[in-house]
């Protein structure tokens, strides 16, 4: 039986092993990927305090997870297949194991909503990215081409117009959601075109992406748009497959928490990504990695 499952090692479930691990309890992390989680994924973090000149983000998954396997965390790199949360035990079902805790943090992150267009899939890595500040620097003095209306996509265009050549913002309505202070400064940004009232329908190439191909959802009208990039920003979705229907979810899919991060269930905590009001940053999510676990090590006191 160990103390502490944690479900998940970005982040949030690497800071909630340190912390667990710290106050003497026995916890693992479970998780079939790369230590870092989507954090993992960004080619470079500049704004993750204690690294004045920025960090890889596959190098500080690395060495939050050495940090925490110094205090004892122990990795498993295989993903919990069921979890089974209502009881006094808790089960953790591996592909041919099952294990037991008292008490279960869970950390699965989010993943990037998809457009689920042709050439999607086939152009990632190669042109179309999910993440602008991960990927942008890769796209200096190209044409890039960013998806969506809200915050996300407007910071993204904005991001990427001060090494881009241009950006067009393509979105499906003819207005905006981001905040006003976003959008007029997308307004004064003279690299920046927002294509309004338009669809991507796919994204093409040859080995690598060279063009996308518009429609225009009031008109119908296609039209072809030159770019080498093409960054997705409508929203993420909460992995909390393996939890429906166990736990209290809002209706976007992710955990209601209160503020110490406990769940609808006793001794079962969401940190990071997934749960419901999270800022999205590697910083929120190991903060809350941490209260997590500070709130797991009080209850099983
Ligand atoms: P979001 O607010 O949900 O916006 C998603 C955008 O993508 C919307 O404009 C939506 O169009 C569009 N969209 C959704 N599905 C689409 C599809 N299949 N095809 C084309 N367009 C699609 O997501 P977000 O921008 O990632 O923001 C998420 C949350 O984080 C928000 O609460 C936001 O305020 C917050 N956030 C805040 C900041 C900040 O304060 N600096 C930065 C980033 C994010 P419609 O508009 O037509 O629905």
């Amino acid at each position: 039986m160990l103390d502490i499952a944690i479900i998940g090692a970005g982040p949030a479930g690497l800071t909630a092993g340190l912390y667990a691990a710290r106050a003497g309890l026995s916890a693992v992390v479970f998780d079939g990927g790369f230590p870092g989680g989507q954090a993992a994924t960004t080619n470079w973090v500049e704004n993750y305090p204690g690294f004045p000149e920025g960090v890889g983000g596959p190098e500080l998954g690395q060495m939050m997870l050495k940090q925490a396997e110094r205090f004892g965390l122990l990795l498993r790199g295989e993903a919990a297949l069921e979890l089974g949360l209502a009881g006094e035990e808790k089960r953790i079902s591996l592909k041919n194991e099952t294990l037991f805790a008292r008490a279960v943090i869970l950390c699965m992150g989010a993943s990037p909503r998809k457009l689920e267009i042709s050439g999607e899939a086939e152009f990632l890595g190669r042109g179309v990215s999910y993440c602008a500040s991960c990927d942008g620097a890769l796209f200096r003095g190209q044409d890039v081409a960013v998806v969506g209306g809200g915050d996300t996509a407007c910071e993204d265009a904005l991001y990427l117009a001060r090494t881009a050549k241009s950006v067009t913002l393509i979105h499906r309505r003819g207005e905006l959601r981001a905040q006003a202070a976003l959008v007029s400064r997308i307004e004064g940004t003279h690299s920046i075109r927002i294509a309004y009232d338009r669809v991507v329908e796919r994204a093409e190439g040859e080995g690598k992406l060279t063009h996308l191909l518009l429609k225009g959802v009031k008109t119908g009208k296609e039209e072809r748009l030159e770019a080498t990039g093409l960054f997705v920003a409508i929203g993420s979705l909460p992995q909390s497959a393996l939890v429906r229907g166990q736990i209290a979810l809002r209706q976007s899919g992710a955990i209601e928490t209160d503020v110490e991060l406990r769940t609808s269930l006793p001794r079962v905590y969401a940190a990071g990504d997934l749960r419901g009001g999270s800022p999205r940053q590697i910083l929120s999510a190991a903060a809350d990695g941490a209260l997590a676990a500070m709130s797991a090590v009080k209850d099983l006191a």
